[in-house]
């Protein structure tokens, strides 16, 4: 005998089903609306492109997420399910029957699946799950009027894929009668025109989150300032790779630049939800954090910069943000800041040492003289669960002090430090023995104040291998040290 369990009777009936196309689709107006996602599910899975169309044009329920189901692209199958609704918004309404109100493209978990075909944990009963609204009793004509909505998340990269072309245009083709959600939009290296023609059938006013990755210039960015400005619930937002301006140096370029860089910046004062705001790779960011800052509404959770220049007039506007008070998540993120002062850094971990939860200064280069600036503020904040100072240049007796005021900081889950610069013979190689000692001692020195989750010290990655050397529970060394 075989483990596997035998097939059940409704199993056998959907197999059936699907050998035979042309009675699976006749026999739909008489199946039992419960039995739909099963048979969906298996046809889609099975690329019954027919049975796919039939199922969506007499779709039963109110929302279809069939996203969920594109776990690897079909252009096909895709092209079934758009001939599907578009028979679905074609056929006549009869009373009692329900109306499609919802396509949901977006590939995240979808617990109709789940409750309908009962497979992962699904024993709730069809009576029990009211996904079925009441037929609305409502004219003919209005009936008509009512929109479907579409939810999808793009990622666009050009050029575009079969599927992306194939949805756009009949989105486009449709939009008078559509209502089109887009949550999460993901731009890669597209040029403004194209974005704008999908942001007229997306309406921007609708994306939540959005992330900006198109090497564009200064001027193209102030280009498309406009349509960021009309995203008005935005709650994410991700800017990077902003190249070199392409304007000439001279005065009169460089008036140019300052005034597309504010027609950029100055977008951010009409995005009333945004919660998060990362940064990566924008030339000309230095100097302008206060624009930024002060142009910002609402309250930020996240602020992550990585990879810019940041002045010290940037670093000194920081803890006068209104928008930076109740801060959960801070990176400063390979940013050189050995020639900075950083006391302002200090008075920001001061302001947000009751919200602070993670705190990342990964590749700073800060000196131990800099860091003494903003221990004692670091101490403060108990609500850390993270923190990472992994390439910094600190000493055994600096990384002492700083382990020494982390007492309570007793929700602390990541703790990544660098391991000192006494590990380094003088042109920056590993010593074997002192990294494992005077790791081990940090350790100690951290262990006798309060008990580490997970603690990890670095060294810089290695010249040779580009590994790094990692003391967690002991020494950890690249391949060439092995
Ligand atoms: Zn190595």
């Amino acid at each position: 005998m075989s483990g596997q369990t035998p097939p059940t009777l409704e199993e056998l009936a959907r197999q059936a089903l699907l050998r035979n196309e042309a009675l699976a689709i006749s026999a739909l107006e008489k199946l039992p609306w419960t039995l739909f996602p099963a048979l969906f599910k298996d046809a889609f899975n099975g690329r019954h492109t027919r049975i796919v169309k039939a199922m969506v044009a007499a779709w039963p329920f109110p929302c279809l997420p069939v996203g969920t189901l594109m776990k690897t692209p079909n252009l096909e199958i895709f092209q079934a399910v758009l001939d599907g609704v578009d028979m679905h918004l074609k056929r006549e309404f009869h009373p009692g029957s329900e109306q499609l109100q919802v396509l949901d493209l977006r590939n995240v978990h979808h617990e109709f699946w789940n409750i309908w075909t009962g497979r992962e944990g699904g024993a709730c009963s069809a009576e029990t799950v009211d996904e079925r609204p009441v037929v609305k009793d409502l004219p003919r004509y209005a009936l008509r009027r009512l929109h479907l909505k579409v939810v999808t998340d793009l990622y666009l990269r050009f050029p575009l894929n079969e599927e992306q072309a194939c949805f756009l245009q009949w989105v486009q083709q449709r939009k008078d009668f559509l209502q089109l959600h887009c949550i999460n939009m993901k731009i890669w290296t597209v040029p403004v025109c194209p974005i704008k023609e999908i942001l007229s059938v997306f309406h921007p006013g609708r994306i939540e989150e959005l992330e900006l990755n198109m090497g564009w210039d200064v001027s193209t960015l102030a280009r498309f300032a406009p349509c960021l400005g009309q995203m008005r619930s935005l709650r994410k937002l991700f800017l990077a790779y902003i190249y070199k301006n392409t304007f000439r140096t001279g005065t009169r370029t460089a008036g140019r630049e300052e005034r597309c860089i504010s027609k950029a910046f100055a977008q951010f004062s009409k995005l009333h939800c945004l919660q998060h705001l990362s940064i990566d790779d924008i030339f000309f960011l230095k100097d302008h954090m206060k624009q930024i800052l002060w142009s910002l509404k609402t309250p930020l959770e996240t602020l992550s910069i990585t990879n810019c220049d940041l002045s010290q007039t940037d670093l000194n506007n920081f803890p006068w943000s209104h928008s930076l008070r109740q801060l959960k998540h801070l990176a400063l993120r390979d940013i050189t800041l050995c020639t900075s002062c950083l006391k302002p850094l200090g008075v920001l971990l001061e302001n947000v040492a009751g919200t602070l939860e993670s705190l990342d200064l990964q590749g700073c280069s800060i000196k131990d003289s800099q860091l003494t600036d903003f221990i004692p503020a670091l101490s403060k904040c108990s609500q850390l669960t993270r923190v990472n100072f992994w390439d910094n240049d600190f000493s055994m007796p600096i990384l002492k002090n700083l382990l020494g005021h982390t007492a309570n900081l007793t929700k602390m889950n990541v703790e990544q430090y660098p391991a000192p610069m006494q590990c380094y013979f003088g042109l920056g190689s590993v010593s074997e023995g002192r990294f494992a000692q005077l790791c081990l001692e940090l350790m100690d020195t951290l262990r006798a104040l309060r008990q580490p989750k997970r603690i990890l010290f670095s060294t810089d990655p290695c010249n040779e291998c580009g590994e790094r050397c990692v003391y967690d529970l002991g020494p950890r060394l690249c391949p060439c040290l092995h």
